[in-house]
């Protein structure tokens, strides 16, 4: 649904067609329809920050004698950072899906 296959180049990354190329579907409902993946992103970076720290505590453990929960931060954070890209596409994505269903177009205004 985006006019890229890659991320690559970063400025055009969000680029998305008016329409579907296979159904027609319309792309944006309405002026500033994505607004609304800011939450959506924001949910996800949540939802990775816990399962982080649930993979962080098993691997690694958490201690308060050591930096550990410094490192998880850190390199949660950075994790993050790396992976906006596919966040902000995968938001989109969600985003259409909570207001469009499978095989049943719906038009903007
Ligand atoms: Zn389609």
């Amino acid at each position: 649904m985006f006019c890229q296959h890659s991320i690559f180049p970063l400025g055009s990354m969000m680029d998305m067609p008016d329409r579907c190329a296979v159904c027609s579907q319309k792309m944006e409902l309405e002026i500033g329809f994505y607004y609304g993946t800011g939450y959506v992103s924001y949910g996800l970076t949540v939802g990775l920050f816990v399962l982080y720290a649930i993979f962080f505590g098993v691997v690694f453990g958490f201690s308060y004698k050591d930096n550990s929960v410094y490192w998880y931060l850190g390199t949660g954070i950075a994790g993050v950072l790396l992976l906006q890209p596919w966040l902000m596409r995968l938001s989109r994505v969600l985003y259409l899906y909570l207001f469009v269903r499978y095989g049943q177009r719906k038009e903007g205004k």
